[in-house]
């Protein structure tokens, strides 16, 4: 089914984009024009993520702008200033160099989305430490595995969640040093002490020492979509990337109120839910609550957000839902919505049109590239369904394993494998502990990203599905997302998800796991329905051959459907991996 392509046209800029001309964008980049823009540590120094995204800023004029305007759980605002948040990062490095931390060691935490997380993060990097957070909602076994492949030297949690998931593991975590405890008064042993204690008699002056631009800064784990999460490393000059996309994808301007959705648990709660806002100097939000329809409509009016960035799992939370938001709440200070994680049925972006009188901006990247490669940039059409055009300064392209090694494939609407050149600051330098795998990412010149796509004439991407996700039926290759996204279309699907199953006759057959929206009871006559409706659009080569209907379908913490554990309880095998399993 052909969708529209939707265009902003100029006259409706309220903001006028940064990048206007992409041709233009894309000739004139130079990833040394991004280093001088930015702001490196004084004296020729090096570069360090927490110099440039809060003490520029709290040494200039935005010192009293809002840096990060925390919205706690009972819907409070607590505003931190750049100046603020200055001096709480330079205690937490003091706290650490006081407890004999080094350059490199790893820090972790686990916590929701407090304001003693964001300040262990920064405060991290200011020490050269290497910053490692981990998603809140964790049971010990995740959390051990974690710590333990990730080094851990120190924790940082609440006392809540030390005494339910971390006090047993203790005998576990030998490497283990400190666990620093945030909302308790008193030290619980030598090991577990009090941050607000340690917080209140350490200096809130600290002078980052020099730091390499190639220094490790991060450690994240991936989603374990696919199977057991890797941890990739990541540099200080990955915020080379998170300026570049803080500007030309997300738009950001000085007077921008940001919100990020993403828990920094995974990497877009980070780069984008930290970093990349706090570098041009914006406001961003944080809300320390979970998901729910209301309070994010609430949040978009109260806090009158104007960049929004989320995930294709919460909008189709949101469209679930009967009505319009803009009947009841005040959405008016929103220009620009975006979304990552998942493909972004097409279906979601005209909802975004019509419903939020935005379309959603669909963007691509991964845990291992650190940074938004593929986006619907504010200013270019977008084609619904597409995740857009690479980044300027990124080079993508389909490749596909021939005889002779890898070759670009350059006929339009190619299905392969998506590839990027890897010459761009914030690609991963390794998987922790897996050096062979780290190695296999990479082939004649090419970063392989493990996703299949196919790019149009125009060089617009269009995701096919995960390598692994793949169903191979009577000679065609068919990709999940496009049978998911023809079943979205139909009013009474909310989700959908499809695999491959084993079949005799024709390799695999596809199959549908299927969410109805409320008031669309699961009955035959529907299925029917549905699988009639799938073959009108699909064709019978690639409509699904059965569907079962399902109240939910199994998804990551971060809301990506895992459709490999679909298989596997489809095929009666052993599930693998399901630490980062929703609840
Ligand atoms: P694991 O590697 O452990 O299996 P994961 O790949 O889900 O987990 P992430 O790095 O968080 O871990 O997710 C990146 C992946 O998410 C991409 O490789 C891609 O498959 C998918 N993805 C992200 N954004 C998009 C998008 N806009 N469209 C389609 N797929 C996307
Ligand atoms: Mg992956």
């Amino acid at each position: 089914m052909p969708w529209t392509p939707i265009r902003k046209s100029p006259d409706t800029w309220r903001v006028p984009p940064h990048l206007r001309d992409y041709a233009a964008a894309c000739a004139g980049f130079s990833w040394e024009a991004v280093r001088r823009e930015v702001p490196a540590l004084p004296g020729g120094r090096g570069l360090n993520i927490a110099h440039a995204a809060v003490d520029h800023h709290a040494g200039g004029p935005r010192r009293d702008h809002v840096a990060i305007r925390w919205i706690s759980r009972e819907g409070v605002a607590h505003p931190i200033t750049f100046g603020d948040l200055a001096a709480r990062t330079n205690r937490f490095a003091n706290v650490l160099r006081g407890l004999g931390i080094g350059p490199g060691d790893r820090v972790f935490s686990f916590a929701g989305r407090i304001p003693e997380l964001y300040v262990a993060a920064l405060g991290t990097l200011k020490h050269t430490s290497v910053f490692c957070p981990l998603f809140s909602a964790f049971g010990p076994e995740p959390v051990r595995q974690r710590l333990s492949r990730g080094n851990a030297r120190v924790l940082v949690t609440t006392g809540n969640l030390y005494r339910s998931r971390i006090e047993a593991l203790r005998p576990d975590l030998p490497d283990l040093r400190f666990i620093l405890l945030t909302d308790a008064t008193d030290d619980i042993d030598a090991t577990v002490l009090s941050l607000p204690r340690l917080m209140d008699r350490a200096s809130p002056d600290f002078t980052i020492p020099p730091t390499d631009p190639a220094t490790m800064a991060l450690l994240h784990f991936t989603s374990g979509t696919t199977g057991q999460p890797k941890g990739a490393v990541h540099v200080h000059e990955a915020a080379l990337t998170h300026f570049a996309t803080g500007r030309d994808v997300l738009d950001l301007h000085p007077d921008d109120i940001f919100w990020c959705s993403a828990d920094p648990g995974w990497v877009t709660g980070t780069s984008y839910g930290i970093i990349a806002p706090l570098l041009h100097g914006v406001t961003l939000v944080v809300d320390e609550a979970e998901f729910d329809a209301d309070r994010w409509y609430r949040l978009l009016d109260e806090q009158k957000v104007t960049v929004w960035y989320t995930a294709p799992t919460a909008i189709r939370r949101l469209m679930r839902l009967p009505g319009n938001p803009r009947d009841t709440h005040d959405l008016s200070a929103l220009r620009l919505v975006l979304s990552v994680g998942e493909p972004l049925n097409p279906e979601a972006v005209v909802w975004g049109q019509r419903t939020l009188g935005h379309p959603i901006h669909d963007n691509w990247w991964q845990t291992e590239t650190g940074g938004i490669m593929i986006a619907n940039f504010p200013a270019c059409e977008i084609r619904p369904g597409s995740m857009g055009r690479p980044l300027p300064g990124i080079t993508a392209a389909i490749v596909r394993h021939g005889p002779d090694g890898l070759e670009t494939v350059t006929t339009p609407d190619t299905e392969g494998e998506l590839a990027l050149r890897p010459d761009f600051p914030s690609l991963f330098r390794g998987y922790l502990h897996d050096d062979a795998r780290y190695a296999k990412c990479f082939a004649d010149g090419w970063y392989l990203s493990g996703d299949l796509a196919r790019c149009d004439a125009d060089g617009y991407f269009w995701f096919v599905g995960r390598a692994d996700d793949i169903i191979k039926t009577s000679g065609h290759m068919v990709g999940p997302f496009e049978v998911e996204s023809a079943l979205m279309e139909h009013p009474a699907v909310a989700e959908a998800a499809v695999i491959g199953v084993p079949d005799p006759m024709i390799g695999e057959k596809v199959k549908a796991f299927v969410a109805l929206k409320a008031g669309h009871p699961a009955t035959d006559s529907l299925r029917l329905e549905l699988l009639g409706f799938a073959r009108t659009r699909l064709g019978s080569a690639v409509a699904p051959k059965e569907i079962a209907f399902t109240p939910s379908l199994p998804k990551t913490r971060s809301g990506k459907i895992m459709r490999r554990l679909l298989k596997a309880r489809e095929l009666g095998l052993p599930e693998g991996d399901t630490s980062t399993l929703e609840d």
